[in-house]
């Protein structure tokens, strides 16, 4: 609702951009009900036994937002923050992504509440293939398809893949998506979600006449996405002035370079202090420390969130004077400060679009496990630049024409989809 303040809850506050959507796009009653809220979730707890011996058991969930399009689809989170209503919203988010990319899935979320840097690789594999075990029985190729997310990587996926099949009797690879290449990944996958992102920029960015060279980044979140975002973002000449992680920020107005800055990092070196120059910490030349959030105001052509949600809202998207914001990470505006920055005419690309990489190319892992392919990854790398540009230009000329934003274009792309199929499967479905 137009200058309402942000909603106290994050599911509420993802929902609400629904009824636009819904009048515009004149949704039958029917299909209004039903995706307001998800077909399914699941709490779980997870019984773990740590190193010392002791039992610890943490709390997770699984959602399944909707599957009329196909199966649910959707990450697993390792985060002290997850609750059911941040997954509940992730998997809404991720109903809405996968029909506006036109894949034939429906969302699905999954999470557990802990802080995963507190834990020994062996509880963490013990925790991984535990939350398996727990959420199996609504799994599998044609229910429920599990993938990465925040702090779950490939060998995570390998873990719960390998578990899934000890229950299954036999090789179901098709069940989870993100596992490493030796176990079935697809080529490709790691670097998925960065490198869509920026083939939406570089569409986006056509359209505007605006060249890479004469264009400034600044990236909050430096992790999985951004970082392969920002690796590709920096070879095609687009200049990263500043990035931040949970800790702090840096900033050059020369340019950073990405790959010099994970290899400290994953040296276990603090982003904020590789401002230093000494013979062990030097990343480039004149670059300044920042406070973690003073990134988000800095004076750049785009800002570029690639960290968790919530980030830009009420009480700070006064301060965002970037010309135009990149969503790699789910939901990082409120609708409260997406309604300010659609006022003052700031083009958000927004997350359902501007994300799918990943879900993209998992995609193309389901596909090949299904049929028993490996596809080279130049084949994987051309299928997902094909499907993006295609889907994101229909996105940005319906913006276009409709007279609105990129993300109520996404949206309309999206639910349409998905409330056309459930008009189609007819009355019967769910009334019985
Ligand atoms: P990640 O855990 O690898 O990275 C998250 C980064 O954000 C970390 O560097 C962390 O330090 C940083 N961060 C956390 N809070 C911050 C803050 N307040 N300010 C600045 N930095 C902060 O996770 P990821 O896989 O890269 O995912 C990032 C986002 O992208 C999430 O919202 C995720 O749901 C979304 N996403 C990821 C994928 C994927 O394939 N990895 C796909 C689609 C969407």
């Amino acid at each position: 609702m137009p200058g309402q303040k942000d909603h106290a809850n994050l599911f509420d506050d993802a929902r609400s951009r629904l009824e636009e959507v819904f009048e515009a796009i004149h949704v039958h009653g029917d299909a209004r009900e039903r995706l307001k809220q998800p077909n399914l979730a699941m709490q779980v707890s997870v019984p773990v036994r740590m190193d010392d011996g002791s039992l610890r058991v943490f709390p997770g969930w699984r959602v399944q937002y909707n599957n009329t399009l196909g199966p649910a689809k959707g990450g697993i989170r390792f985060h002290p923050d997850v609750s059911q209503e941040e997954v509940t919203t992730l998997s809404f988010w991720m109903a809405v992504k996968c029909a506006v990319v036109d894949l034939p899935y429906g969302g699905g979320k999954g999470g557990v509440k802990v802080d995963p840097k507190r834990l020994s690789k062996l509880e963490l594999e013990r925790l991984s293939r535990g939350y398996i075990r727990a959420i199996a029985d609504i799994m599998g190729p044609d229910r429920d398809i599990p993938a990465p997310d925040v702090n779950t990587n490939p060998m995570v996926m390998g873990w719960m893949a390998d578990e899934f099949d000890h229950l299954a009797r036999g090789k179901v690879p098709a069940a989870i998506t993100g596992k490493p290449p030796a176990l079935g990944g697809s080529l490709g996958r790691v670097a998925a979600t960065g490198r869509g992102a920026l083939h939406v920029l570089d569409l986006w960015a056509a359209r505007e006449e605006r060249k890479p060279e004469e264009t400034t980044l600044a990236i909050q979140g430096f992790g999985n996405a951004a970082y392969h975002f920002a690796r590709l973002a920096h070879e095609r000449g687009y200049r990263i002035v500043a990035v931040s992680d949970s800790q702090g920020a840096i900033y050059s107005r020369d340019g950073l370079a990405p790959d010099p800055i994970m290899e400290q990092k994953t040296q276990h070196q603090r982003l904020h202090e590789m401002v230093y120059c000494d013979d062990s910490v030097c990343i480039a030349e004149n670059v300044e420390k920042l406070e973690r959030d003073e990134l988000l105001g800095l004076e750049v052509d785009i800002l570029v969130l690639a960290a968790l949600e919530n980030q830009v809202h009420e009480h700070n998207v006064g301060q965002v004077k970037a010309g135009a914001v990149l969503e790699i990470a789910n939901g990082p505006v409120t609708s409260y400060a997406d309604e300010q920055l659609e006022a003052r005419r700031v083009p958000v690309l927004p997350d359902v679009l501007a994300n799918t990489g990943g879900v993209i190319v998992s995609y193309y892992e389901w596909v090949q496990n299904r049929s028993g392919e490996r596809w080279a990854e130049a084949e994987v790398n051309a299928r997902l630049a094909e499907r993006l540009e295609y889907q994101s230009r229909l996105v940005l000329e319906r913006a276009e024409r409709e007279e609105i934003s990129y993300r109520k274009a996404a949206y309309r792309q999206g639910i349409e989809r998905i409330a056309d199929a459930i008009q189609l499967r007819g009355n019967c479905q769910g009334s019985e």
